[in-house]
């Protein structure tokens, strides 16, 4: 298995959050109601809030220079539409705007590559 890989969702952790026990999980894995137990040590995972909810910098930065920006704007992409269908307005606009950033930093990438 992949060390960038979320033991929920078996795809590249995306919005890494990492739980008491050290295991780090894609943000939307644990907002699902399926997740009570830490998949790898089976440890019981926190009552979870909003603001629990934190991501990993460190593995945030890391991950978004890893994925390829196609792989991150389908995750963006598929994250809006799962807070939407949640009525999450306040976090949807979040991700939305993070998406338009992307975005716009691949049109500049590719842009210079154009140049070359
Ligand atoms: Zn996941
Ligand atoms: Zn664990």
């Amino acid at each position: 298995m992949d060390v960038f890989n979320c033991p929920s969702c078996q795809q590249a952790l995306w919005d890494p959050v990492t739980v008491r026990c050290g295991h780090s999980f894609c943000k939307r894995c644990l907002r699902g109601p399926a997740v009570e137990r830490c998949h790898i040590c089976k440890q019981k995972l926190k009552p979870r809030g909003a603001q629990e909810l934190k991501c990993n910098t460190l593995l945030c930065n890391l991950l978004e220079k890893c994925l390829q920006s196609e792989t991150r704007l389908n995750r963006v992409r598929s994250d809006l539409r799962d807070l939407l269908s949640l009525q999450d307005h306040e976090e949807a606009a979040k991700v939305a705007s993070r998406g338009v950033a992307m975005g716009r930093k691949e049109e500049k990438r590719q842009a210079l590559e154009e140049q070359k």
